[in-house]
């Protein structure tokens, strides 16, 4: 089980402030999705959860242990980002079983771990080839697959999929939503896209300026959009 609250999380890069006091609730298996303009505060505010930031001021929880002091790899998740640089020199399986060897986990293991995930992600013909020889769904794929192996309580998706083709990106939406069906994790997506908003979310969290405008599923936010922001961004006929 994985609940992740975050209370008056402030973050400012010296003059700015970039994240003016958010507070919100995941709940256990919930998938959550922020949205929000280009520069808004959605990548610091993930980086922040996955404690590669620290936050000026606020409280960050993870099952109700405060985690402001625990180191990303102490807080159980997992994020996997827009660019995810895969090593070249290194095949799908040393790819997605490197973390694992960095924490001397034994190749017996590593490799039903690994075996595991790519059963999930439909990878396992292709282990044994190195990153050049995929296609950009199957290189995210790998990319997903190296979180999956960590057993995360949280994965943290920052834009995941907006260097894929649209046809690609209907596709790993869909992969996506099977996947948080099938490992029962809590999952906080973040993106641009409204339709990914829109079919993919439990819960919506509209940012603009480093604030939160409204919290709500999908349904909510379309038909009581607090503002005319939030209508514009849902896309809702308000
Ligand atoms: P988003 O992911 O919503 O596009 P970001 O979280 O990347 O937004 O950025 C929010 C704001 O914080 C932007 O104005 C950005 O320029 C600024 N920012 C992000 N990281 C830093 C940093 N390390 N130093 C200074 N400013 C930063
Ligand atoms: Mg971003």
């Amino acid at each position: 089980m994985a609940t992740l609250q975050l209370k008056q999380i402030k973050k400012s890069f010296g003059e700015t402030d970039v994240i003016k006091g958010v507070d919100l609730d995941v709940n256990d298996k919930e998938f959550v999705v922020f949205v929000g303009p280009s520069g808004c505060g959605k990548s610091t505010l993930m980086r922040m959860i996955a404690g590669l930031e620290s936050a000026t001021s606020g409280d960050i929880l993870i099952d109700g242990q405060r985690m402001n002091e625990v180191g990303p790899a102490d807080r159980g998740l997992a994020m996997v980002f827009q660019s995810y640089a895969l090593y070249p020199h290194m095949t799908v399986e040393d790819n997605m079983g490197f973390s694992m060897r960095l924490a001397g986990v034994s190749k017996e293991k590593r490799r039903e771990k690994v075996l595991e995930a790519a059963k999930i992600l439909q990878l396992e013909p292709l282990l044994d080839r190195k990153p050049k020889a995929l296609s950009g769904g199957q290189r995210q794929r790998v990319a997903i697959g190296r979180a999956i192996v960590r057993n995360p309580s949280i994965f943290l998706f920052d834009e995941p999929l907006s260097n894929l083709d649209a046809a690609l990106r209907v596709q790993m939406r869909i992969e996506l939503a099977r996947l948080h069906e099938e490992l029962d994790a809590t999952m906080i997506y973040v993106t641009h896209d409204q339709i990914e908003a829109m079919t993919m979310a439990d819960k919506i969290v509209v940012l603009q300026g480093g604030e939160i405008e409204q919290v709500g599923s999908p349904m909510e936010l379309y038909h009581h959009p607090r503002n005319r922001f939030v209508a514009g961004f849902i896309g809702s006929p308000k």
